[in-house]
């Protein structure tokens, strides 16, 4: 009998709109009344609007539209059969594709990057063939910031601050399912490039000006870049009288900033990039480099090392974002002049997480035409390009947060780097698939958290196991058990899917039920347990009835539930979850958005003056039942390149069914880094759907 019961609370539904577990029948009946109720309303919203009552537009749906089941698994391989990435092979169908991933290790990582590494890592793999990491070193443009941006590193010795980077980036490409053919450093390319700037020059292509930044700027067009351009008279030199410049200028022979090596390209184009922009400066610090010591005292620019590094690892596709699209002409100009290899570059639009990320003006980690030469790239230019841009991941701003103790660590579930978005428990496969899903064009897109979300969910919800969990737990005294004290149940870890098994649960007299499941006063739309109401038990064969409660006088919270089993009566209409008795007790966190509006820094006195005071909730003496310790035995959930080695505990995830009513309905929780064997930690993912405080 017991297991007719559990197969039929098997098939219960979930009643979206009140976060119940309910029978089939009553689910029916409840939408059809509210389908009832709708159209009530929308005949009167149309009145309204008859009447030129302009109220019934904003009651939209808020939510994108739920997904249909057979979207859930996406081909993992769409976006490189169709659109863009498709026409970019079709450009040039290599036969052995080189791809290049080479994020500068001056910070953690973020969504924008996790796109980089799909795409990069992604199209090599479809294509058969390899990626390179430019990771782990330096890259030309770093060793630049180093140069002329010291500041920026003075918050620790930069060595030690940049291997934690490293060692991040490096696990996560990993953790994605990706691995680097090679990793390189510009560095080691050094005596390369140098020999190639002398040929520059030989060729008449390169010429070393010694102007300052207000004589290239007027050079350029001016302020307002209205003026007529024109090129310096050092421009007239000759190759001669270049190479012994170029070469005095390596032996130390300028000061700092008083010479540069720029190319001689065509100051008529429209394209600022190809304005006779840089290609090798002396640093006005000369610190000694991390791997090439005071070997060198010039070193080349972004735009001069960046093409060239490509060509010399024969790069097939140089996949970038759009940001660099004016960089093109003077990429291809530079290969094609020196004679070497040229690779294929190519734009797509970057992936702009809006609001969760904290924008920050000050530090120009983004490259602005012109910004080599010192000269054309102002605050404003910025400025507005932040704007345009939505947001950008600034390191000084979570700094803040993670040293103002706002946040656990730079990994904290609330933000929104890769390290964090991994220790929240999102698996590698979501986010993929959520990038997938985007698909990649050359606009740019703005991440709603809440498609992310969905995205998540979608692609949880039919592969990991479920448990019953109660946050906030009260006792509940089943009077009347007798023999069913100590009975097995065999519960599925899920309804739809026999492979994932199930596991045995023991009934108890005393179980444990979510304090948001009872009320002490009932009334006729309360459908779960009260004095004198009946209500189902998830899996056990009869439904309870509420008899009596106690209270502790001192805070008036509930302490302990009677209840008999209700053997006569009909069908409970609504079901809940309980634990029984021994159950292992946890920390549940629960996350929600770590700032109030949208735009942190759009607030009067910063974001700092903007942080949810409640974006965790912390519920230490939460109960889960037992089956918990196969679920993280049998950890990985799903299971997944990225993670089928060495696994953190983020990857033990599981759903809870209807937490806690004011919670959520539906749970996706993952372990967190901080639970040792003693004290399990647990993080929400996401919620099932999310309108908490609903009631
Ligand atoms: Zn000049």
């Amino acid at each position: 009998m017991t297991d007719d019961i559990v197969a039929g609370a098997a098939k219960l539904q979930l009643d979206e709109e009140t976060g119940e577990m309910v029978s089939k029948n009553e689910l029916k009946k409840r939408l059809q009344k509210r389908a009832k109720k709708a159209a009530a309303q929308a005949r009167s919203q149309d009145a309204a609007q008859n009447l030129g009552i302009e109220a019934a537009a904003a009651v939209k749906e808020k939510l994108p539209p739920k997904p249909k089941a057979d979207e859930s698994y996406l081909d993992p391989d769409a976006m490189f059969k169709q659109g863009f990435l498709a026409e970019v092979f079709k450009e040039r169908p290599a036969e052995e594709v080189m791809t290049r991933f080479p994020p500068e290790p001056n910070g953690y990582l973020h969504l924008g990057h996790a796109k980089a590494i799909a795409i990069n890592f992604g199209f090599a793999r479809y294509h058969g063939g390899k990626t390179v990491g430019r990771t782990t070193g330096l890259t030309t443009e770093q060793i630049l910031r180093y140069a002329f941006y010291p500041t920026r590193f003075d918050d620790t010795n930069p060595d030690a601050e940049d291997e934690k980077y490293f060692v991040a980036i490096e696990e996560t490409i990993r953790w994605l399912g990706f691995a680097p053919h090679a990793i390189t450093y510009s560095s080691d390319n050094f005596q390369k490039l140098y020999d190639l700037a002398e040929k520059l020059i030989q060729l008449g292509k390169g010429y070393v000006c010694h102007c300052n930044e207000a004589e290239i700027k007027l050079q350029r067009g001016g302020e307002e870049g209205s003026s007529p351009r024109y090129r310096c008279a050092h421009a007239e030199q000759d190759v001669e009288t270049n190479l012994q410049k170029f070469r005095d200028m390596r032996d130390g022979k300028y000061e700092p900033q008083t010479a540069f090596l720029r190319m001689k390209q065509d100051i008529t184009s429209g394209n600022p990039q190809m304005w006779d922009v840089g290609a090798y400066r002396i640093p006005k610090d000369q610190t000694p480099h991390f791997r090439t010591g005071n070997q060198w005292r010039i070193y080349p620019t972004y735009d001069f090392a960046h093409c060239l590094c490509d060509s010399f690892e024969g790069i097939t596709h140089s996949l970038c974002t759009t940001e660099f699209i004016m960089s093109r002409e003077s990429y291809e100009w530079l290969n094609k002049t020196l004679g070497v290899y040229e690779p294929m570059q190519r734009e797509y639009g970057e992936l702009l997480p809006l609001g969760v990320f904290l924008l920050s003006p000050e530090p120009p980690p983004i490259r602005l035409p012109g910004w080599e030469l010192g000269a054309s790239a102002t605050k404003a230019d910025f400025l507005g390009r932040l704007n345009v841009s939505g947001t950008i991941m600034s390191k000084r701003a979570l700094k803040k947060l993670v040293e103002g103790k706002f946040v656990r660590d730079w990994d904290d579930p609330r933000l929104y780097t890769l390290i964090a978005i991994r220790r929240r428990g999102v698996p590698p496969g979501a986010l993929l698939s959520f990038i997938n899903e985007l698909g990649v064009t050359t606009s740019r897109t703005v991440i709603q958290t809440l498609r992310f979300e969905q995205s998540i969910r979608r692609y949880l919800e039919t592969t990991v196991p479920r448990l019953m969990l109660v946050l906030d737990p009260v006792p509940v005294v089943i009077e009347d058990i007798d023999d069913l004290e100590g009975q097995q149940l065999d519960i599925p870890f899920s309804p739809k899917d026999p492979k994932m098994g199930s596991h045995k649960l023991r009934l108890t007299k005393t179980v444990y039920i979510d304090r948001s499941d009872f009320r002490e006063v009932d009334s006729k739309d309360y459908f779960r347990l009260a004095p004198g109401k009946t209500v189902g038990l998830l899996q056990i064969p009869y439904p309870i009835k509420a008899t009596s409660f106690s209270k502790d006088g001192a805070t008036g919270r509930v302490t302990e539930i009677k209840v008999v089993f209700d053997k006569q009566g009909k069908k409970p209409k609504t079901y809940i979850q309980w634990v029984p008795e021994g159950s292992r007790k946890v920390e549940v966190r629960v996350h929600s958005q770590l700032f109030k509006s949208p735009d942190p820094t759009a607030v009067e006195g910063g974001f700092l003056n903007d942080i949810n005071p409640d974006s965790e909730a912390v519920y230490p003496e939460a109960l889960v039942e037992s089956g918990f310790e196969e679920v993280r035995r049998r950890a990985p959930w799903p299971e997944a390149k990225g993670e089928s080695k060495g696994a953190g505990p983020e990857s033990v995830r599981f759903q809870a069914m209807r937490v806690a009513y004011f919670v959520s309905f539906w749970c996706l929780i993952a372990v967190d880094t901080d639970s040792t064997e003693d004290k399990i930690v647990l993080n929400r993912i996401v919620s099932l759907r999310e309108d908490a405080g609903k009631r």
